[in-house]
Formats: C-alpha cells, sequence, structure tokens
C-alpha cells in the first residue's frame, strides 16, 4: 500500500471499538408494525405532510414535501396507512412533527430494477437525486442536489468519496463498500457526470483493509481515461472522515474559515450517499431506509441492520433481543459527536448511523472540573481553535465573546472533550455559545 494520507493539525486516536460489528454483514430487520417518520431529517425547511390520516400509501409514495425553501421530499418506506400526523421523540429536540404509519404487512415489497442511466443529461440526473430525497447520509443531512449545484464561478477538478468512518464503533459505511462496492462506483459516475469532473479520490482509513482492496478492484473496474477513481488509504486519525480533513488529507488544500469546499474545487460526498444515489437515480428508489450500526457492550445482539426510515430504536431493541442490566448510556451516532438518548421511542432517520448501548466501562461518568490550563485541547483540535477559552468565556457568562476564538468555525468533532484531564464538557459548551453568540 501507498504511504497513508492524513490532516496536518490536531486529531485524536480514541479505541477504534469496531471489533464487535465489522464482520457481521448487513442484516434486513423486519419491518416492525408501525413507523413513526419525522418531517424534517434534512437541513434546512421541513417537509410538510402530503398525506391525510386514514389515507393509504404505497412503498415509495410521497408523503412529505418541502412547499419553500431548501429541503428534498420525504417517501413512506412501505406499504400501509396513515395512523396520525403528529409529533414523535426526537434525539435533539424534544419532540418533533412526523407521520405515523400502520404497515401493511400482506403488500408486495417495491420491486426496483437497474436501468441505464447513462443516457440521461446532467440536470435530469440531478433532479432525479432531488426528486428521490437524498441528502448526506453520513453527516448533518444536507440536501445532495444543492452539494451537486456548486456556484457557478467555483472550478471543480474533483470529486472525494468519504469512505473513512472515523467515528468509533461505526461499520456501516465498512460494510456498505464491502457489499455493495459497485454501487458506490457508480454513485460516484454518476456525481461526476453532474459536476463535469473526470477525477474522484476514494479515502478509506487503513483500518479497513478488505475496504481498500474491495473498492480498489471495483474503481479499476469503471475507470477509463476519461474517468479516474482512486482509492486512497487514509492514517487512522479521528476526525479524518470530517470534510475539511479529508479534503486536505486528499488534495493537500485547506478549505478557508466557512467557506466551502467548493472554494478550494472540491465537492465532497459520503460512500454510502453515493450508493444511494445510484439507487435513485439507475433504479428510481427513493431514500427511505438505511444501514445503521448497533453496537455497544449494552445489548444483547450487536448488528450491522437495514431498517426502514421510522423503525423506533425500542423495536429494533427487540429484535436484537433487548438491553443487558449494565446498560448505562444510550448515544445516536457515533461516540464522539452523537447524541446521547434516554427515550426509546425515538425513531431511525435518514441521518441515523448507528446507536450504541454503552456500559460504564465504555463511557467516563467522572464529573468535570475547573480548567488547569494545560493546553491539550488547544493541540488536539483539528481547526486551530482554543476550546478552553470558549468554555471559560461560557461559563463566566461571556458567550458573545467567543467568536474571536473561532467558535463558528467549530464542527463540534469532541477530540477537545476527549483529550481534556478536566473532563470539560467542551462541545457543549460551544454549542451554548453558538447560540448565544447568534441571538
Ligand atoms: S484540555 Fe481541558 S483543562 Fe486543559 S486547557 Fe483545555 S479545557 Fe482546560
Ligand atoms: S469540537 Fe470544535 S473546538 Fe473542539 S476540537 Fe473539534 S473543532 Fe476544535
Amino acid at each position: 500500500m501507498k504511504s497513508l494520507l492524513t490532516f496536518l493539525q490536531g486529531g485524536v486516536h480514541p479505541p477504534e471499538a469496531k471489533g464487535q460489528t465489522a464482520a457481521l454483514p448487513i442484516e434486513r430487520m423486519p419491518v416492525p408494525d408501525e413507523l413513526e417518520i419525522i418531517l424534517g431529517q434534512h437541513i434546512g425547511a421541513p417537509c410538510e405532510p402530503t398525506v391525510t390520516r386514514r389515507e393509504e400509501v404505497v412503498e415509495g409514495g410521497l408523503i412529505g414535501e418541502v412547499k419553500k425553501g431548501l429541503g428534498v421530499p420525504l417517501h413512506s418506506p412501505v406499504a400501509g396507512t396513515i395512523k396520525a400526523i403528529g409529533t414523535s421523540a426526537h434525539p435533539m429536540r424534544v419532540s418533533a412533527p412526523s407521520v405515523t404509519i400502520k404497515v401493511d404487512h400482506e403488500a408486495a415489497r417495491a420491486d426496483y430494477q437497474a436501468g441505464d442511466w447513462q443516457q440521461l443529461a446532467a440536470d435530469e440526473l440531478k433532479k432525479k437525486v432531488h426528486e428521490a430525497g437524498i441528502i448526506g447520509i453520513g453527516g448533518a443531512g444536507f440536501p445532495t442536489h444543492v452539494k451537486l449545484s456548486p456556484p457557478r464561478d467555483a472550478q471543480i477538478d474533483q470529486l472525494l468519496l468519504n469512505g473513512a468512518e472515523c467515528e468509533p464503533y461505526i461499520t456501516a459505511d465498512h460494510r456498505q463498500m464491502l457489499e455493495h462496492a459497485s454501487e458506490v462506483v457508480e454513485g460516484a459516475r454518476i456525481i461526476m457526470k453532474i459536476l463535469g469532473v473526470t477525477k474522484c479520490q476514494i479515502g478509506i482509513e487503513s483500518n479497513k483493509p478488505d475496504a481498500i482492496e474491495t473498492m480498489t478492484r471495483a474503481a479499476e473496474a469503471v475507470s477509463s481515461a476519461d474517468c479516474t477513481i482512486q482509492v486512497q488509504g487514509l492514517e487512522v486519525k479521528y476526525p479524518q472522515g470530517s470534510e475539511k480533513q479529508l479534503i486536505q488529507a486528499l488534495t493537500g488544500r485547506k478549505v478557508p474559515s466557512q467557506s466551502l469546499p467548493s472554494a478550494v474545487g472540491v465537492v465532497v460526498h459520503n460512500v454510502s450517499t453515493a450508493a444511494a444515489i445510484y439507487d435513485a437515480v439507475a433504479c428510481s428508489k427513493p431514500l427511505y431506509e438505511k444501514v445503521v450500526t448497533i453496537a455497544g457492550k449494552g445489548i444483547n445482539k450487536p448488528a450491522n441492520l437495514l431498517v426502514k426510515v421510522g423503525t423506533k430504536v425500542s423495536d429494533i431493541v427487540d429484535y436484537l433481543g433487548g438491553v443487558k442490566p449494565e446498560l448505562t448510556k444510550i448515544i445516536m451516532g457515533g461516540p464522539m459527536m452523537g447524541f446521547a438518548v434516554s427515550d426509546l421511542s425515538i425513531p431511525i432517520t435518514k441521518t441515523t448511523s448507528s446507536v450504541l448501548f454503552l456500559t460504564e466501562d465504555e463511557v467516563d461518568t467522572n464529573p468535570h472540573s475547573a480548567c488547569i490550563r494545560c493546553g491539550w485541547c488547544i493541540d488536539a483540535c483539528p481547526m486551530g481553535l482554543e476550546p478552553k477559552e470558549v468554555g471559560i468565556h461560557v461559563e463566566a457568562n461571556r458567550a458573545e465573546d467567543t467568536a474571536r476564538f473561532g467558535v463558528f468555525d467549530c464542527f463540534e468533532c469532541g477530540s477537545c472533550a476527549y483529550v481534556c484531564p478536566a473532563k470539560r464538557p467542551l462541545v457543549q459548551f460551544v454549542r451554548l455559545a453558538k447560540m448565544k453568540a447568534k441571538r
């Protein structure tokens, strides 16, 4: 293998903890009796329901759309009947508007056949991505069709696909790359046609050598003189998979403060988003199911599950044989950037990558104390910020002053909090500072 690429500043090495699920193939979870589909799953305006109570819906049918502003439509993951238009538990807010569907278990599953997408023009491809409700699966849920429309003056020269999956425990992208390599690569080709570029790099951390090998074979099979797709091994270092760090590792380019990747001529998508783009464009399949890693010592049976969007965490727990008595904390997302949850009725969304059931020896329950000014958080920050100052100013009720410490460049990776010997909740301080500074 060639030498491993990485970003230059900061970063940490948390225990990888991927051994529990890395070898577990993706397993389709049986559909529960009821799904709760949250209407606001993407960055932008939430969907408004296009269905009414007692209405029958088909698998893949439209159930919500954004009438005004940024957003993507929402589709039913199953055939069934609308039971309620109401609210559901939400990992970050207390509750959020949702549509509840009673599942018709007798209905036949939708059958999607792949067609020849190469006949379609770039605009038609992009329209299909939008209509299928594709958003960034591995990140915050930014509408993908918007990311496929960089500013006219941007000189985009390559596509980057993110297969780093640097968060501990999570192996959903790893399994996608092993089991659906050709769909990921076809997705890359579709994006390249939309962007009008001939070069794509796929970055994968070196702790996934089987994925590097499989993806390299798939990429070589479709590469030609006018379409080059290269797989690059990345050093195992958190947060290798964040957009700016990945760009620096793969291209050496540095995205300026509060700018988009298009400012340095690249567009970045996650490998699972690329596979969803293939499904949307070649098979006309909307995004309504996804692979979620279920891990941690507190769940009876860890798994990589393909679940319908709207499946409640409690249904997943039941399917996997329940939780263990030692369970201490449940996190949606990874341990570095995820959110602790206490309500098992929270439904899976398009951006849920994992649900972790952690025991006491997997979490740090020590209380935090005053900053001892060791500076470790500054060394760890991949953005060159001063997290300690943000924390000190928030505690002193001077959150409005934190912009000068770059709080708006913070993408809440958690590296600073991970190394802090005083266990200070630096990410929570940052979130509070952003909220107050915006007012
Ligand atoms: S790592 Fe923690 S204790 Fe050290 S300077 Fe940063 S906030 Fe303070
Ligand atoms: S959470 Fe923000 S301040 Fe802390 S290391 Fe990450 S980018 Fe830096």
